[in-house]
């Protein structure tokens, strides 16, 4: 059962102290904090379990792979994908999606081809695409959203069309929390003939990711972020399409012979995992999902739902301050602007009441400028947060204002 002061039990960086003060996390969004069993995980691979995957013909090795191996099926199992093969193995997300576009994209898109995606995107998807599109001749176009931040059906559909051959999008926006529909999108590309890779960093931690339901070709997100290690990052693609995609790097694991004049390439999931991976982080990712996957989807989103509202209306108490983004049904962050106090300042009390919030454009700069800032302060959630961290980060707002005014 879902309750949130047993969960804080299992995150020991939130029962010790920050500034003097009850540590109050709320950037969740930058990156999730780790409960202990993942990071008992890790400790305990490499203490007792260690060696290199895939190479040696010795216990540890094979012990090792397995474990690495088991990890990608609970990876399969996490985004429900037909078959382990289809999970790679990356860094980041952003490492996710640098791989689709230069193996994919470069040997797929033609000038004149079309890349769309939404003015919501994180500069991970956007820098991206913006500069595959820029080598290749293709056209990048980004399709708008409603004033409120939510998704509109007929702007998604005006900019899709005949020429559209991959529709890159994330499925929850990391400044304004709007939850993207990727089962219609997705329904939507394929029928202009466009593939459709899913930028899945902030759903992936608040709602169950589901590549079959969604249809999608590919699928992104971070291990950072769903309370895994750092340096391990999935992408998900549909077996069909990988088979018939080039390397992304060369070397090492990825191989099937190799002469000295020629080489022939393994099949996916190895041939995009050249050299030797972040085998303990990719151990660590495999316990912290199933840490994740204990709790039903639902019940995480029904907390961290009641919990936004709860922030919403509390924060807009606050008289001069404005959120952008308030649409039903958003995910966990609140992005705001308070009349007269720079997000920095801002940020600086909140430090000092032992409260992290984010400031800036959240490495989305275009959507933060177009939204008419420069710089915004984004206090976000996660299966921790509880309704006192809230009313903490108020009482400190006021304090705040107090301390500006
Ligand atoms: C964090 C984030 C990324 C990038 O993730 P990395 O772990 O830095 O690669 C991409 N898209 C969204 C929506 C994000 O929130």
């Amino acid at each position: 059962m879902f309750n949130v002061y047993d969960i804080r039990k299992d995150f020991p960086i939130l029962n010790q102290t920050v500034e003097g003060k009850r540590n109050i996390y709320l950037d969740t969004a930058a990156s999730a904090q780790k409960p202990a069993v993942m990071a008992e995980r890790i400790s305990r691979f490499y203490l007792t379990e260690y060696a290199n995957v895939h190479r040696g013909n010795y216990f540890l090795s094979e012990h090792s792979t397995e474990s690495y191996e088991r990890a990608r099926k609970t990876v399969q199992l996490f985004i429900n994908a037909e078959r382990p093969e289809e999970v790679i193995f990356t860094r980041n997300a952003t490492e996710g999606i640098n791989l689709v576009a230069a193996t994919y994209g470069a040997s797929n898109l033609h000038p004149g081809d079309e890349i769309l995606l939404s003015r919501a995107e994180h500069h991970a998807n956007l820098v991206t695409w913006q500069q595959w599109a820029q080598k290749i001749g293709a056209v990048l176009k980004y399709f708008d959203l409603n004033e409120d931040g939510s998704f509109s059906k007929e702007k998604f559909l005006s900019a899709l069309s005949s020429q559209t051959k991959i529709v890159s999008v994330t499925a929850m926006s990391n400044v304004l929390g709007t939850v993207f529909p990727v089962k219609n999108i997705c329904a939507a590309a394929h029928s202009a003939g466009a593939k459709v890779l899913i930028d899945a960093c902030q759903f992936a931690v608040h709602k169950k990711i589901d590549v079959h339901d969604f249809d999608c070709d590919f699928l992104v997100f971070s291990g950072h972020k769903v309370y895994g290690p750092t340096g391990i990052g999935i992408l998900y693609g549909k077996y069909d399409l990988l088979c018939n995609m080039p390397p992304y790097q060369y070397g090492g694991d990825m191989i099937d012979h190799v002469s000295y004049e020629s080489t022939q390439f393994t099949t996916p999931p190895a041939r995009f995992e050249a050299g030797t991976q972040a085998i303990a982080q990719v151990v660590g990712l495999d316990a912290s999902l199933q840490y994740l996957m204990q709790f039903n989807f639902s019940e995480i989103e029904a907390y961290e739902s009641s919990l936004t509202d709860y922030m919403t209306e509390q924060l807009l108490q606050i008289k001069g301050l404005k959120i952008v983004g308030q649409i039903p049904d958003k995910g966990g962050v609140c992005s705001f602007a308070i009349d007269k106090i720079h997000p920095q300042d801002l940020a600086f009390v909140l430090g000092k009441e032992g409260i992290a919030v984010r400031t800036g454009h959240f490495c989305a700069e275009p959507l933060v400028n177009l939204l008419g800032y420069t710089s915004l302060t984004r206090a976000s959630l996660g299966i921790y947060t509880t309704k006192e961290d809230i009313d903490e980060l108020i009482r400190a707002l006021y304090k705040a204002k107090s301390f500006f005014e």
